[in-house]
């Protein structure tokens, strides 16, 4: 039966849920609180026959492979450009690897069509009818929906009016990440750097035909507390943290203020005991996601063709959602215990420890115990095959 489905948040988990509710004939709306698809991001690999199976799935395997980033290994260098370790390719992207807005950007052409997108707006209260869910927009509109889905990230709006605050659930590691788009001033071609000094790091990953670099801060972040919405102040605490870094840091550090775009955020991990409730459900990030772990782009889209899945297999929403929380959860778990080191993997305490622990583990017979247990992860779950959807992609390439 077709169903009113609303989605909050229109970045990777939104547009992948989107595009297989539509497939399957329900009446989709996406709202999206920045004023269009929002651009930048890190690189996300997709690794394992899970990642892959959906990606074919969908049919937008091949499309990623031609925006693939040609990233070569990742150097961990000293202060002089010295390589300290060499992390091969396959250890840092996994089996393909896409920059987040190209990512974001596929997943919406696929779907605008088929879906209504609503950017500029967000929802502002959320009431439970029993047998529907009425909405109001800060815009001012409302509707009623038979199902709402958040998949609006770390800071997620549906999950603070269905489930509660953010303190609740969102478990902050000490850590911060920012990344941003700067000139290629070290004229790197594939290869990528990163440079760290006690508890922070700044990496290098060419981009954009190597006429631009993605510059990633991680920092420790010391009780750093700062609005996720305040831009300003936000670059002003990336300026201040990695103030007098040595290396190239400081004239990159400086295009930060120019920067085409920018994220940044805590490094954190979203716990719940459960992810839906009534007539609500989150994904991705929203539910249960761990930040700049290199696992969240998969996960979300993994979870969102369960969740697509299981709303077709079980006329009754209860029932789709209780078996998308039992089919999903073991995934969600391990993906986020992979992510778990990624603050202190780019700004350790102490760097000489960090060389020697990553001298010994890109040998070859650790390397490839260090890629089967990430891949591990993100193949720990069992695809159920779900009926065919019956609905084409609307939009034409
Ligand atoms: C611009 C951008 C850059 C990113 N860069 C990185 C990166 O460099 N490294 C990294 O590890 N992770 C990054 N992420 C996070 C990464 O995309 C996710 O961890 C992962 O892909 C899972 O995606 P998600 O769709 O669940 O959540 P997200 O990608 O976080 O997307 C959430 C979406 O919801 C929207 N949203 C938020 N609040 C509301 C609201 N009130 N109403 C409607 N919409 C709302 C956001 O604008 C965003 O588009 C970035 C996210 C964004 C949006």
């Amino acid at each position: 039966m077709t169903k009113r489905i609303l989605i909050s948040g229109a970045s990777i988990a939104g547009p992948a849920l989107a595009y297989w509710l539509a497939r399957y004939g329900h009446e989709v709306t996406v709202v999206e609180r920045a004023p269009e698809l929002r651009r930048g991001g890190q690189a996300i690999d997709f690794r394992g026959d899970v990642h892959r199976t959906v990606l074919e799935k969908m049919g937008i395997l091949n499309e990623i492979r031609n925006h693939e980033t040609g990233n070569g290994p990742l150097h961990m260098i000293d202060a002089e450009g010295r390589d300290l370790v060499t992390l091969p390719a396959s250890f840092t992207g996994g089996d393909v690897e896409i920059l987040r807005g190209d990512l974001a950007r596929i997943l919406y052409d696929r779907t605008r069509d088929s879906a209504n997108y609503a950017f500029g707006d967000s929802i502002a209260s959320l009431t439970d009818l029993g047998d529907a869910v009425a909405v109001t927009f800060e815009s001012g509109r409302s509707s009623v929906y038979d199902l709402v889905v958040g998949a609006d990230g770390l800071h997620s709006n549906v999950r603070r009016l269905a489930f509660g605050p953010e303190t609740q659930f969102v478990k902050h590691s000490g850590y911060h990440v920012a990344v941003f788009e700067a000139p290629n001033r070290l004229h790197l071609d594939r290869d990528a750097l990163l440079y760290s000094e006690p508890n922070r790091g700044l990496a290098l990953y060419p981009i954009a035909g190597g006429t631009s670099v993605n510059v990633m801060c991680v920092f420790k972040a010391d009780g750093a507390t700062v609005d996720h919405r305040d831009t300003d102040a936000q670059k002003q605490l990336i300026a201040d943290r990695f103030h007098g870094m040595a290396w190239h840091t400081q004239p990159i550090l400086a295009d930060l203020w120019n920067a085409p775009y920018f994220y940044h955020d805590s490094i954190s991990t979203v716990r719940m005991p459960t992810w839906t409730s009534g007539r609500v459900a989150l994904l991705g990030d929203a539910g249960y996601g761990a930040t700049c772990g290199g696992t969240g782009a998969g996960l979300a889209i993994v979870c969102a063709y369960v969740l697509a899945g299981e709303l077709a297999t079980n006329p009754a929403h209860q029932a789709a959602f209780t078996t998308y929380e039992q089919e999903t959860k073991k995934l969600t778990r391990a993906c986020q215990r992979a992510a778990a080191g990624a603050g202190p993997f780019f700004a350790p305490k102490n760097i000489h420890h960090r060389t020697l622990l990553y001298k010994t583990l890109t040998k070859g017979p650790m390397l490839n115990l260090l890629n089967k247990l990430t891949t591990k992860a993100t193949t720990a779950i069992t695809l159920k095959n779900y009926p065919t959807p019956t609905h084409p992609t609307l939009t034409t390439f």
